[in-house]
């Protein structure tokens, strides 16, 4: 049987799997993210048994970043300037593409959800939609007239500036670049250093939730009001705590205070800010689709 490899390359963990759909999943694995030479290999031992059988067709990529995503660059397909240890000018694309000889697709993590979301989930058939994940850090992506959103680089949702007040929160934030970005204020650690308890520690009426979808929020509500998305997907660590849900639109609404007057807002909002509909899926099926994207462009 012929498929797809999908890798959704985490900072922390990697997840492989071959297939060629949710219904169609093969086989998959996760392991640690440790040095590149050593998780690399990893995964190509993984898909090596079914590129011998010639039954690879291609491999697509979701990698934690920045990553260089422009084809004339001589870093395309690298992770470039991350934070994480070891990881600085890493080339994924190439690596890949010369070991397994088959087409690799490549984008960021994000942006490979959304790809996930918009061919099986919860953005089917749109064709501007943002993805928003929210969990150990905070990360956007999506598709603009059809296209993955790429631009200069790639959008960097995560560190947009918000509103902080210091009266009300006066925590610093937790991002090492900015302090007090949306991700510096909204992610995993923002909840542990502000409240010294994890999100899964912090039980459901605990105030740290209308703090957070008031933040979750304000950034939301910049997405809606730059790229116009008809659909805001949200996922992550952060959002399985789905009382939030409520608490960000209704908190949206209030940012707008009626500024657009479409019925997708304000009369379906609950449709507009959703929930992934894959999951903890959204990256690796995603990272397949993109795959079949890489055989595509071939044709
Ligand atoms: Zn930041």
């Amino acid at each position: 049987m012929s498929a797809y490899g999908g890798v959704e390359a985490g900072g922390t963990k990697f997840v492989c799997a071959i297939g060629s759909g949710p219904d169609k999943l093969e086989t998959e694995i996760s392991f640690a993210t440790t040095t590149p030479r050593e998780t690399i290999d990893q995964a190509l031992a993984f898909f090596r048994e079914y590129q011998q059988r010639k039954e690879l067709l291609a491999v697509g990529v979701g990698s934690f970043g920045p990553v260089d995503l422009n084809p004339v660059s001589p870093t395309f397909g690298y992770i470039t300037t991350t934070p994480k240890p070891g990881w600085v000018n890493t080339e994924l694309l190439g690596r890949i593409r010369r070991a397994l000889g088959v087409p690799v697709g490549f984008d960021t993590d994000v942006n490979v959800a959304a790809l996930g979301e918009a061919t099986w989930g919860a953005a089917k058939g749109l064709e501007t939609f943002a993805y928003v994940t929210v969990g150990t850090g905070i990360g956007g992506g999506g598709i603009v007239n059809g296209r993955l959103m790429h631009g200069l680089l790639h959008p960097e949702i995560g560190h947009m500036r918000l509103p902080h007040d210091f009266d009300d929160d006066p925590y610093r934030g937790a991002c090492s670049v900015h302090g007090d970005c949306f991700e510096g204020l909204a992610a995993g650690p923002a909840l542990l250093g502000r409240w010294g308890r994890s999100a899964e520690e912090l039980a459901p009426d605990h105030p740290a939730w209308s703090l957070e979808a008031h933040y979750l929020a304000l950034g939301l509500t910049n997405l809606i009001l730059t790229l116009s998305p008809q659909r805001i997907v949200m996922g992550g660590g952060i959002m399985k705590q789905t009382t939030l849900f409520q608490m960000v639109r209704r908190n949206v609404l209030q940012l707008l205070n009626g500024y657009l007057q479409v019925p997708t807002i304000l009369e379906q909002i609950d449709q507009y800010i959703v929930p992934a509909e894959l999951g903890d899926r959204s990256g690796v099926l995603g990272a397949m689709a993109l795959a079949q994207k890489a055989v595509a462009n071939l044709r």
